[in-house]
């Protein structure tokens, strides 16, 4: 949970509450206009492979400041070009990953893989990013947060209230470098530093208060990024797909004139486009793309949609979809290592699985994904992409000076150091262990993370000392430890399948995925470009917010020019 009381709230787009009539109308229309329109998933609780559920989604677009939209789409090309930079660079995957892969088997094994390929030389050059940058407004900021406000006019009590910021501009070295002394004079270096830190505070908070008083209020300050993900980048397809039930809503409510406010999203011609692009590359007129797929796909809307794309726009090439046990049973390799399935060659591998251990029934599904890692093939992602996508890679990124090594221009150092909030490693020296420290004094502030994609495996808060005291010191690096975000609130009608008629108004918060495609080799990037975003939005009260996993819902922006305008009018 990232919210509470003082969490500042967005506009809505439109005046709610809607009379009950028109809500009643309106839900009804948008669910079926939801499953007509292939914004649907197939149902968990009552699966099967010939009906469809409507996906949950929210009744009208969520706001978004526009400022920071742009900032995302115009840093996305240097975000992929980062990646692509770090999955080629051996030495830092290497040591990065040197700790976490002695505990963590997956990562291990995936390592393993890698370490392979590397000994043999890739068959396959080329490789096929499609990201997806993840990242949540962080209404926390010193300057504009009434959190921050209220922690450094000590209202909160507590002595490690509000300190965050301060542990990310440096103090946890301070800490760290402390953990070695006894710990009176530990305690007595830490109470100056928290004094030190809420004077900083307490200047702010004056020039804030300054500034409310002259009529300056905002919700947000910036975003800062949850994550990067490198492997199944879905909602290309329920991106541009939630926009479409929300244009329709606010159309049948008689606010076809705010419609231009929702931005434009191109993310399945985006990504699919990427792929032929990929295919394009490998210049064999007959060979195919492959999804690698899930045992049962439940996000089946996502995953057609791009297979439908690519055979209507392109009619020429075909797709194919296995699970890593069927590419086990049917496929090869040929004379130039060449991935065969049965006759037909496979140009570009698309994995829509293959990110968490459930994946791997056993060494049969891993045999196939280094069987596909060593052919020539073009992977989305190969093998090195994959690791580069790591929340252990995401930890080291946001370290000083780490930047530097993969990127050139200052201004662009600067644009991407701001968007990480503080990570920090667990790993069993004097830094992680000093992170082990903070968690346990401070839990609230905190999501410890493992090694997994896909939700649902992080801890959050007053979770954290249990899980970190089960843990052994080497355990523990297979986590990092992370800043929580809190992002401001919108309300508005959240609308699921099996839900309340009429929707209630709930408090939620939202998560933009930008999303991004580069196609290169370890000394050339041939294409780079943004393709389109999500948002998906979840109740306030909950840790995690996955569509598929039933908390989130679909979502779109809707761009604000500054939270102080007046929507109602
Ligand atoms: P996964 O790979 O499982 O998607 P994430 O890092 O994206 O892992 O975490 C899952 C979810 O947890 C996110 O979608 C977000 O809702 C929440 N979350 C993750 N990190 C943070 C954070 N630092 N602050 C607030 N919420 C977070
Ligand atoms: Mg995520």
């Amino acid at each position: 949970m990232s919210s509470d009381a003082n969490t500042p709230v967005l506009r809505n787009c439109i005046r709610l509450p809607l009379a009950e009539d028109e809500l009643l109308e309106v839900t009804a229309k948008a669910k079926d206009y939801a499953i007509m329109h292939g914004a649907a998933m197939r149902s968990k609780t009552a699966f099967s492979p010939d009906s469809l559920n409507f996906a949950p989604f929210v009744l009208v677009p969520s706001s978004f400041p526009r400022k920071e939209f742009e900032k995302a789409v115009a840093l996305q090309p240097i975000i992929n070009r980062l990646m692509h930079n770090v999955a080629h660079d051996e030495e830092f995957i290497t040591t990065t990953l040197a700790e976490t892969i002695k505990v963590d088997e997956f990562t291990a094994n995936l390592f393993n893989i890698y370490r392979k390929v590397l000994a043999h030389g890739f068959t396959q050059k080329t490789s096929l990013g499609m990201l997806r940058s993840d990242l949540m407004l962080e209404s926390g900021c010193p300057e504009l947060s009434p959190r921050v406000l209220r922690t450094a006019a000590g209202e909160d009590g507590g002595q490690d209230a509000g300190t965050a910021v301060g542990q990310r501009a440096g103090v946890v070295v301070a800490v760290g470098a402390a953990a070695g002394t006894g710990s009176k004079e530990k305690e007595l270096q830490q109470e100056q530093e928290q004094k030190q830190h809420r004077e900083v505070q307490l200047g702010r908070a004056t020039k804030e208060r300054e500034r409310r008083a002259n009529g300056v209020h905002s919700a947000y300050c910036c975003w800062k990024q949850v994550e990067i993900n490198t492997i199944a980048s879905g909602f290309g397809h329920l991106g541009p797909a939630s926009k479409t039930i929300q244009r329709f809503v606010l159309s049948e409510l008689g606010h076809a004139d705010k419609l231009h406010n929702m931005p434009d999203n191109n993310a399945l011609a985006g990504l699919c486009d990427g792929m032929v692009k990929a295919w394009d590359i490998y210049a064999k007129p007959k060979a195919v793309i492959l999804f690698i797929i899930e045992d049962v796909s439940y996000n089946i809307c996502d995953q057609r949609f791009h297979e439908f794309y690519i055979r209507e726009t392109y009619p020429h090439i075909k797709v194919l979809r296995r699970t890593l046990t069927e590419v086990h049973r049917e496929g090869k390799l040929g004379q130039s290592k060449e991935l065969l399935l049965g006759s037909q060659e496979v140009a570009v591998i698309y994995f829509r699985a293959g990110y968490e251990p459930g994946h791997y029934h056993s060494q049969a599904e891993w045999d196939a994904r280094y069987l596909m890692e060593t052919s020539l093939a073009i992977k989305c992602p190969s093998i090195h992409y994959h690791l580069a996508g790591t929340k252990k890679v995401q930890q080291a990124l946001a370290q000083p000076a780490v930047l530097e090594r993969f990127i050139n221009d200052p201004e662009e150092i600067k644009a991407v150091g701001k968007i990480f909030t503080g990570l920090y490693s667990l790993d069993d020296n004097e830094a992680g262990n000093a992170s082990y420290e903070m968690a346990l004094r401070t839990p609230e502030r905190f999501v410890l993370k493992p090694q997994r994609e896909g939700g649902g495996n992080n801890v959050y808060g007053v979770d954290i000392p249990d899980a970190l005291k089960r843990m052994s010191r080497v355990e523990r690096s297979a986590w990092i430890l992370m800043d929580l975000i809190h992002p401001p609130l919108t309300k508005g009608y959240m609308v699921r399948p099996g839900g309340d008629m009429p929707p209630q108004i709930v408090d939620m918060v939202s998560e933009l995925g930008i999303f991004g495609v580069v196609i290169g080799d370890a000394e050339h990037i041939v294409h780079n470009y943004q393709a389109g975003h999500m948002l998906r939005t979840k109740l306030s009260t909950a840790n995690e917010g996955g569509v598929a996993a039933g908390l989130g819902a679909l979502d779109s922006p809707y761009l604000i020019d500054s939270d102080d305008e007046d929507e109602q009018k």
